[in-house]
């Protein structure tokens, strides 16, 4: 699951990254709406997290804008100011949800994880394939219904692959969704990645196969 995180304020920024960040999300971060456009323009983001007093223009007014040109994604506006008026006026601009400063980081990760719940707002929750099941919200991999522990970017990778099974995913695709801006990403690590990951899945008995499509990119099927 990927996040744009809307933020002019350093330290808050980089805490927000790191916390969202260790509940396994992809954070990218941006620090005024120029820069929030130009990533939301490039697409692939499942939820925005959004500051209300940016450098070049009001939060509130963006996502009104954001909205009126049909963006989908669904939005979290952070906001210093706690009155009725302004969270009100949030909710009609086109926002999904609210949350006040100061806030704890759990609060923000349920809220967050509630929004990508929402009926429209991600592709679905449970994906299944053969004898395994991933939870994209909790996020819990299941192969035979016993849980089995992945890493964030393992995760990130089955659900990428599991959202189009028995189809080919390009690389740049898989990158795209793995990846922010920020990461350094060497050029053999999606092989790397998905190697350990077959590995692990051939290990623990899982009944699908990671195909590599060589120069296209990759596919899950269901091995039965
Ligand atoms: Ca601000």
């Amino acid at each position: 699951m990927r996040l744009l995180l809307i933020e002019d304020t350093d330290r808050l920024s980089e805490f927000l990254e790191k916390g969202l960040g260790d509940a396994g999300f992809a954070v990218d971060r941006v620090a005024d709406l120029a820069n929030a456009r130009a990533a939301l323009e490039s697409g692939g983001f499942d939820a925005v997290i959004l500051d209300l007093g940016l450098p070049d223009g009001d939060g509130l007014d963006f996502l009104k804008q954001r909205r009126a040109l049909g963006e989908q994604t669904p939005v979290l506006i952070l906001t210093a100011r706690d009155g009725l008026s302004d969270r009100v006026g949030g909710l009609n601009a086109g926002a999904d949800d609210y949350l006040a400063k100061p806030f704890a980081m759990e609060e923000l990760v349920a809220r967050v994880k509630a929004l990508l719940r929402r009926p429209g707002a991600a592709l679905g929750v449970q994906l299944s394939l053969g004898n395994i099941c991933l939870d994209t919200v909790g996020p819990s991999f299941l192969i035979d219904s016993k849980p089995v522990t992945l890493t964030r970017r393992e995760l990130a990778l089955m659900e990428i692959l599991l959202r189009r099974p028995g189809k080919v995913v390009s690389r740049s695709a898989i990158e795209e969704g793995l990846y922010s801006f920020s990461d350094e990403v060497g050029s053999n690590a999606l092989e790397v990645l998905v190697s350990r990951l077959r590995k692990k899945l051939g290990t623990l008995g899982a009944d699908i196969n990671l195909h590599t499509v060589r120069g296209v990119g990759y596919m899950v099927m269901d091995r039965g």
